[in-house]
């Protein structure tokens, strides 16, 4: 029996709307919903790869408990009622004898991290992290303290931009479909784009400018760049004028910050720079400086993303065609969104988080994340309290967080670690119990609520049953919950029964999605009045330069730029990024993926390279104070001299999953674990190492 179905891929967080023909239960083909504007059939090559994770024998096939030493890959079949018994009595020991706050569970955020939230604070735990800290903590806080919402409720109008400003954001590698389709469609219709990485990517090579930064100093150049526009008068001055606070304060901290002193600090001309404000602000305000991910990683991301934000706030690009927009939920429309269970009624909680955020200590990250990254320092000190228990579901905090030794120390101390995972990652293969879940294309999943532009729902839909003992994530919490007396906070048998309980009040049932695979609420994009309607939400209702998020918080909107030291003589700047064949740390294994891309080679400036004796494909040995590993060189010009390149999520220490063990080196062996204080955001680029042929 031949069948269609519309799903959303899972192969990466982005969740693209999705086509899956099966035969005979059987998947044959996967495509992007071509009923979905921006995918028009196309799909990224881990989306195409998704038929493989399925198939993959490597994948964890029922549920296993620990037999040996933690790490050693000695493991013992269960049943599924052994497996969620076993867990539930450690579970509930830990709860019992520390409370339960002392449980954390971190995850890639996903479509049932509604189930996990309930789950926690079901058992009064406010640890609840997921993955967004890692990517982007800091350029949450800095949206939310200029417009009062966070990253994740803002959006980019790729499709109508005249010209957008990438800094690391390399888009045409760390994919996703519809933000690509959609900015091609905009420079084939004469888009211009500028992109800005101490690497020449393939993103650089679409662009009309390219910049190869000195890494560390975009903060520098955004400076520089809205010294010129002020001082040129280069900015959208009514919309400055109604709706910025603290432009004045902004005009005045600039001032020292000239093209010539940037040019000192990142190595791009002074000239250049002035030519770039200029050209772009020919195109304000439908121009973009994009916000969101890679860029600088460092102790000073929080002013780095603010700078930005400033950046398209003096542009004028902000809610209007080809810039930056609010999200608009199904209230905009009146209608209703999907329900959530973690709106049902708690237990309050009484105690802090155990990464201090939202406390005096670390004030202003966002606490519905959390920052993973702190976890370690907690557990070891056990600082505010003993942490005791950890649910890893589908996220890897040995290969994620930096200093990954210090990490699995901290691992140490903990009395129970449970992987819910697809795969056997390195924290599965470290845990005490992995519990199975089942791929995306075996499960139906809870509705997306996409908000945008045009608010729409979509349904991730089962396409064949179970390959092997595996259940969905929404219903191995369910099923723990059950066992230690929360069970009524989940009241579903099925992940059918939760769908239809989040779709109840929304006027749409499952079978409005079977044609499309989503449902839209409105018929059109809705953008507020830019001249009296933007609905901001920060104290003023003004976008504020002067934030007043940050300056209650005792710190500044303005600090003076600390210049970037250049790593001590003979070391690299350590940075990482994607390319598009891997997602973070999770598809290395996947048998498609990993034959066309099984290892990471370090990239490393030609120059630098033959001083050090180094030649192409040479295997090198890299090392910081927090570790060393090798790796093969890859020697290039399209690096600059101080950094040293590679691509995060190798060197998987799992032997289970056999096509990634010990390939390539990991970053998180590497990395130093710090992080902006203000902001969040680890500071990945921080670290510098030495290099030597092995
Ligand atoms: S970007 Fe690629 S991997 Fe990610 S959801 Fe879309 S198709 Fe899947």
């Amino acid at each position: 029996m031949e069948q269609e179905v519309y799903s959303l891929c899972f192969m990466c967080s982005v969740r693209c709307p999705i086509k899956v023909q099966a035969k005979d239960g059987q998947v044959r083909w996967i495509e992007g919903n071509p009923h979905v504007a921006g995918m028009e059939g196309s799909l990224c090559p881990r989306g195409a790869a998704g038929i493989s994770l399925l198939y993959d024998q490597q994948r964890v096939q029922t549920p296993l408990i620990r037999v040996g030493n933690r790490g050693e890959g000695q493991w013992r079949k269960a049943t599924w009622d052994e497996a969620l018994d076993y867990v539930a009595e450690k579970l509930q020991k830990v709860i019992e004898t520390y409370g339960g706050h002392s449980v954390a569970l971190g995850e890639r955020t996903q479509l049932a991290t509604h189930v996990s939230k309930t789950f926690m604070k079901a058992i009064g735990s406010p640890n609840h992290f997921t993955h967004d800290a890692l990517c982007k903590g800091s350029v949450n806080t800095a949206c939310r303290s200029l417009f009062g919402y966070t990253d994740g409720q803002m959006g980019i109008d790729y499709k109508n931009t005249k010209h957008i400003v990438l800094y690391g954001r390399n888009l045409f590698e760390a994919i996703s479909v519809k933000e690509v389709n959609n900015l091609l469609k905009a420079m084939e219709g004469g888009a211009k784009m500028t992109y800005i990485d101490p690497r020449v990517t393939v993103t650089a090579t679409k662009a009309q400018r390219y910049w190869m930064v000195r890494p560390g100093t975009d903060l520098a150049l955004n400076y520089a760049l809205i010294h010129v526009i002020i001082k040129e008068r280069l900015y959208d001055v009514a919309f400055v004028n109604r709706w910025v606070l603290g432009f004045s304060d902004l005009q005045e901290f600039v001032e020292p910050y000239t093209p010539e002193w940037a040019e000192t600090e990142t190595g791009i001309p002074a000239g250049e720079i002035v030519a770039l404000a200029r050209e772009i602000s020919q195109d304000k305000p439908s121009v973009i400086f994009h916000y969101g991910y890679r860029g600088a990683h460092h102790v000073n991301e929080i002013h780095m993303r603010r700078s930005i934000l400033m950046l398209n706030s003096l542009m004028g690009s902000v809610e209007t065609k080809g810039g930056i927009f609010f999200k608009k939920g199904p209230g905009e429309v009146g209608g209703k969104p999907a329900a959530k269970l973690a709106s049902q009624q708690f237990p309050k909680i009484t105690v802090p988080r155990c990464d201090k955020v939202g406390t005096p200590d670390f004030p202003l990250p966002d606490p519905n994340h959390g920052t993973i990254q702190v976890l370690p320092f907690a557990i070891l000190n056990e600082d505010p309290y003993p942490v005791k228990a950890l649910i890893a579901y589908r996220l890897d905090p040995l290969m994620s967080i930096a200093q990954s030794a210090l990490t699995k120390q901290a691992l140490e101390k903990l009395d129970l670690i449970v992987a819910i995972d697809i795969n056997y990652s390195d924290i599965a293969w470290y845990a005490d119990v992995i519990l199975p879940e089942s791929t995306y294309l075996e499960r139906t999943d809870c509705i997306q609520q996409a908000n945008g532009l045009n608010p729409q729902m979509f349904l991730r839909k089962q396409v064949v049953p179970p390959r092997y003992d595996t259940r969905e994530g929404a219903m191995i919490l369910k099923q723990i919950g059950e066992r230690i007396g929360i069970g009524h906070f989940f009241p579903y048998n099925s992940m059918e029964e939760l769908v239809d309980w989040q779709l109840a009040d929304t006027g749409f049932s499952q079978a409005d999605f079977a044609a499309k695979g989503f449902v839209a609420y409105g018929k059109g994009p809705i953008f507020w009045d830019r001249a009296d309607g933007l609905k901001l939400k920060t104290p003023s209702g003004k976008i504020e330069f002067r934030s007043s998020l940050l300056e209650d918080a005792g710190f500044e909107s303005f600090p003076a730029y600390s210049p970037m030291p250049s790593p001590p003589e003979n070391q690299f700047r350590l940075i990482t990024g994607r390319l598009a064949l891997h997602t973070h740390v999770s598809t290395q294994n996947n048998p498609y993926l990993n034959e066309l891309c099984p290892e990471n080679v370090a990239w490393i400036n030609t120059q630098r390279a033959t001083a050090l004796g180094i030649k192409n494909n040479d295997e090198i040995e890299i090392a910081s104070k927090c570790g060393s590993g090798r790796v093969k060189a890859f020697v290039t010009d399209l690096i600059h001299p101080e950094a040293l390149f590679i691509l995060h999520g190798f060197g998987h220490e799992a032997k289970r999953a056999a096509r990634a063990y010990n390939r390539g080196i990991s970053d998180s062996l590497l990395q130093e674990n710090i992080y902006d204080k203000v902001g969040g955001s680890p500071a990945y680029h921080e670290t510098f190492v030495t290099v030597k042929a092995a």
